[in-house]
């Protein structure tokens, strides 16, 4: 299962990049969406309704969200099959660019990280498309702590302070 997800939805799209699935992200045009998706046999994610029913209407494939926070998203996938078992699997995606990431050997990284991120990290991941250099540093942590919170966590409740704040 491949995705295209709308402007709305980049972190949604990074996230999904990193649990393994293929989804496409940063064309702005809706018919361009609706185009590659139908052409590549994606999946539309999109919290637009009016893009979701014409894309429907054109024959395209259609997961409508409603929640607007990342974990509230991934809520819904679940609930729709998508899984979330493993950040970072064999077939993680660049979060950057959707291009496949595979193990990169510490040479091969040498004059690509700093000299402190080389000597301390033995761990190094490269996307075959970009070129963006991974390691299990601080950034890494931080995104441990949220996979946690997707994988096991629920959705956020209520959420009125921000709602009042927003409009
Ligand atoms: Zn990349």
């Amino acid at each position: 299962m491949r995705f295209i997800a709308d402007m709305m939805l980049g972190r949604l799209a990074r996230w999904l990049r990193l649990y393994g699935h293929d989804t496409l992200y940063g064309i702005e045009d809706d018919d361009e969406i609706v185009h590659v998706a139908l052409r590549d046999n994606r999946i539309i994610l999109t919290r637009d309704s009016g893009l979701a029913e014409r894309a429907r209407r054109l024959g395209a494939k259609v997961f409508l969200l409603s929640s607007n926070s990342l974990e509230g998203q991934v809520e819904e996938l679940k609930r729709l099959g998508i899984e979330f078992k493993e950040l970072f699997p064999a077939n993680a995606r660049c979060p950057k660019c959707n291009g496949p990431i595979r193990r990169a050997s510490k040479e091969e990284v040498k004059d690509r990280v700093s000299p402190t991120v080389y000597e301390k990290y033995d761990e190094f991941y490269t996307c075959e498309n970009c070129g963006q250099i991974y390691w299990p540093g601080r950034q890494w942590e931080e995104m441990v702590k949220i996979d946690r919170k997707l994988r096991l966590g629920k959705p956020e409740k209520g959420g009125s302070k921000r709602k009042s704040l927003s409009r």
